[in-house]
């Protein structure tokens, strides 16, 4: 199950409004999670108050390899199945 949450708004680093996060499994976002920006495919992690940061590269040596290989597939299947511009979709 793929289920949306509504997270504190901040902006990606590439300006797109981030105001929710789907999580695998239904999963809810919890501080130190890490996520993608579904426009520039950056990784993001989650302060303690649920608000997005760009990953250092010092904090992505931390993500377990299980999360890496998964952004890695996510990564492959959107070169073959571009989304939607979501610069141009309503929020
Ligand atoms: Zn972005």
């Amino acid at each position: 199950m793929v289920r949306s949450t509504p997270i504190p708004a901040t902006r990606g680093p590439c300006g797109v409004n981030l105001n929710m996060a789907t999580g695998l499994g239904g999963a809810t976002p919890s501080p130190g999670d890490c996520t993608i920006c579904i426009t520039c495919d950056t990784i993001l992690l989650f302060d303690d108050n649920l608000l997005l940061h760009r990953a250092s590269k010092e904090e992505i040596e931390t993500i377990p390899d299980e999360i890496k290989a998964c952004y890695a597939k996510y990564i492959a299947f959107k070169k073959t199945h571009p989304l939607p511009n979501t610069r141009t979709m309503k929020h």
